[in-house]
């Protein structure tokens, strides 16, 4: 979902025109009743009438211009920062349907117009193959067309066209290579087609997330977007390395982890595919998220499994450690308000290397191997779960 505000002057039909634009699409227009001056670079989308375009005449055809800025993105195609629409006040407009040129009707239907120019500002440019509102001439079409709306959501449909895994703190092997997804396949419209693997994280609470990529054959890029996809953070490595890191402090909310390289290789030391390992220390003053929660029965799982380990009582939780630090646990399951009131058991577990271990009743830790294709439970009686809020 992205949105555009325009500050109006008051045109009661250019905002039914939007309206089609939210409804047929993913992209939202935001009308904002104020006025900008269209002509100035603010940081505003503007809309205005006027004998001319910011000084200069308007064409003899021309019935109104849009103008969009870009800024350059850290990832992907520049992207538009502002986009201005004036329309030519001393032309003769209508509001009509239907075939441009009618028996008693004067004037161009001006709602057409105002798609054509609000399709501009989104970022669409000329269609001259097929049917389209954004064909470069103003026609008998009144409404947007088939072409018109795939084009707005090719920008804008928010849906994330690569994988996405979980990321786990700590180690991640992995690795780039043509099999994967592309930042053009992620940002379409991005002529970059450079590898790229997704991992998702949300937190609760503020945490700094401290992350190294290395690689032996790769120049590796880290980033960090949030659920929008916009890189907030990326590595800023110096011009003979080959590795790559990143320290980042973050708010609660949902980000992505983009691992990423280059398309054509940048140093002759590094090149732009093969194995990486990817290490992501999460240091916060509570427990946050554990990932993705999974049900054995295949039921929908909305429980929030949060968690974390602290050597210092819980002042800090985080997941790397000095070898000879004691340890604390901490687990928290918030129960959905479905489930709230049902049985419910708990099962502790612990991975040293190969080995798993699952805490007993007794306190005890025993191993999985002792006795396979049994769940060991830690807390086994009919305690009801409470919710936690
Ligand atoms: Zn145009």
């Amino acid at each position: 979902m992205a949105a555009l505000a325009v500050a109006s002057l008051g045109m009661r039909h250019l905002s039914r025109r939007w309206n089609d634009w939210n409804d047929a699409t993913s992209f939202n227009f935001i009308v904002r009743k104020e006025t900008e001056d269209p002509c100035g670079y603010d940081g505003f989308n503007s809309v205005d009438f006027s004998d001319d375009y910011c000084g200069s005449a308007f064409g003899e055809n021309t019935l109104a211009i849009a103008v969009a800025s870009y800024q350059s993105a850290i990832l992907g195609e520049p992207t538009i920062s502002e986009a201005n629409i004036i329309v030519d006040q001393t032309k003769q407009f209508n509001i009509f349907d239907g075939n441009l040129v009618q028996f008693g009707i004067q004037g161009v239907d001006f709602r057409r117009v105002a798609l054509h120019e609000l399709g501009h500002a989104i970022g669409l440019g000329h269609e001259t193959s097929n049917k389209a509102i954004m064909a470069p001439s103003i026609s008998n079409l009144d409404r947007l067309q088939p072409d018109d709306i795939a084009g707005a959501e090719k920008l804008y449909d928010g849906s994330i066209n690569c994988a996405v895994a979980d990321l786990a703190f700590g180690l991640t092997s992995n690795a780039l290579n043509s099999t994967d997804c592309t930042v053009s396949d992620l940002l379409p419209g991005s002529r970059d087609t450079s590898p790229i693997d997704l991992y998702r994280f949300s937190l609760t609470n503020p945490a700094t997330l401290r992350l190294g990529m290395t690689s032996s054959t790769l120049d590796s890029v880290l980033l960090i977007a949030d659920e929008n996809l916009q890189v907030i953070g990326f590595d800023n490595k110096s011009i003979n390395e080959c590795d790559s890191s990143l320290t980042q402090l973050l708010q609660p909310g949902l980000y992505y982890l983009l691992a990423n390289t280059f398309d054509s290789p940048v140093k002759s030391e590094c090149g732009i595919s093969g194995d990486y390992q990817i290490n992501a220390i999460l240091s916060s003053g509570w427990v946050n998220p554990l990932g993705t929660s999974t049900s054995l029965s295949g039921d929908a799982a909305n429980a929030v499994f949060s968690g974390g380990i602290t050597s210092d009582k819980g002042v800090n939780f985080t997941n790397q450690f000095s070898p000879d630090a004691s340890l604390d646990i901490v687990g928290r399951i918030d129960v959905d308000p479905q489930h709230v009131g049902q049985e419910g058991f708990i099962v502790i577990v612990a991975v040293v290397d190969q080995q798993i271990l699952f805490l007993n009743e007794a306190g005890e830790f025993v191993d999985a191997a002792a006795n396979p294709g049994v769940i060991t439970r830690a807390s086994n009686n009919n305690a009801l779960l409470q919710s936690r809020n």
